[in-house]
């Protein structure tokens, strides 16, 4: 109940009532609800500063749950990068090598993308750092992916020239093991049998009595099977691709002729001593792109490894070759 105001009246001396006007009563009315929601807006405002609304605790608490998320997701792309680094390590120290691939190298298998900022769209925001390094992470490692997928697809082309060129190259020894007598001279130099001067010895030479059989140590065409290089006697020389070619000299007979395709293990002529020979004895030499490299290398196909050691340590001995 308000109060009821009088005020004195000197005319009529007496009492009278304060009739408040309708319009004042608005007016004040106004000011009240006015002043009232000016408060509620401060308190609002200072409340919502320090206090949670429930969609608010929501939000949070998923905000949260996607940082765990992603790391979670950063470590698993951790294992994943260990995974792939040892593939690439044996992909260029072992696949690679193997089929005679350059590795390839750190720098373009980890390269980024450089230019343009990928990640413009995903800066400004507080988890900017951590999302753009996670997707950072995935595009290298996707990359990557293509690198080394590329790369097997590669070595998977290689390993089937490989095994082309696994059979063609030499790989056996040209006398068999029972027929020889010993090995006589290896890949070196060597004192030559006539004039006793020290002079490289540019093939093998294994003893063996005349008429021993000789074996194509890899598939190829015959290219020459004449006495018309010096020295050589009758000899036979096979092209096995690849840039191989073996030489057999000082044979008694061949068992081949020019332009006839050859395999491994083909008897192709006969141990002799012609051309510039002191005894019977297979002379073996092979070419790599023309140049002379040491057999002893090619006979991973026919011997032990005990034989091979036994080869090897008389191959090394700085004798007197047969020529
Ligand atoms: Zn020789």
């Amino acid at each position: 109940m308000s109060k009821v105001k009088y005020y004195y009246d000197s005319e009529s001396l007496s009492y009278r009532k304060i009739e408040r006007k309708k319009r004042t009563t608005f007016k004040y009315a106004s000011f009240f609800l006015l002043g009232c929601a000016f408060f509620a807006f401060i308190f609002v405002f200072i409340a919502s500063q320090y206090l949670e609304s429930p969609k608010e605790k929501a939000m949070k608490r998923e905000l949260h749950n996607m940082q765990l998320q992603f790391e979670l997701i950063n470590k698993k792309m951790s294992e994943a990068e260990t995974v792939l680094a040892n593939i690439e390590d044996r992909d260029n120290n072992i696949y690679r090598v193997y089929f005679e691939a350059n590795p390839i190298p750190e720098a373009q298998r980890k390269a980024g993308f450089g230019g343009i900022n990928r990640y413009k769209n995903l800066e400004g925001f507080d988890n900017s750092k951590l999302i753009i390094e996670s997707n950072k992470r995935i595009d290298i490692l996707q990359k990557q992916i293509v690198v080394q997928s590329k790369s097997l697809d590669e070595i998977a082309v290689l390993a089937e020239e490989k095994e082309k060129i696994l059979v063609a190259i030499p790989a056996i020894q040209p006398v068999s093991n029972e027929d020889l007598t010993r090995m006589a001279s290896g890949y070196g130099m060597r004192s030559d049998p006539f004039t006793k001067a020290r002079k490289m010895h540019w093939g093998m030479d294994f003893t063996a009595p005349r008429g021993t059989p000789v074996y194509a140590s890899g598939d190829g065409k015959v290219v020459r099977a004449d006495s018309g290089s010096s020295g050589y006697g009758k000899h036979i020389r096979i092209d096995h691709g690849f840039g191989y070619i073996s030489l057999y000299a000082h044979l008694y007979k061949y068992n081949v002729r020019k332009n006839q395709k050859v395999k491994r293990g083909d008897i192709i002529g006969f141990v002799g001593s012609t051309g510039r020979s002191e005894a019977p004895h297979l002379h073996y030499e092979i070419f790599k792109d023309g140049e002379r490299i040491n057999p002893i290398n090619f006979y991973y196909g026919s011997l032990t490894a005990e034989e091979f050691n036994k080869l090897l340590e008389h191959a090394s001995l700085e004798n007197q070759s047969l020529d």
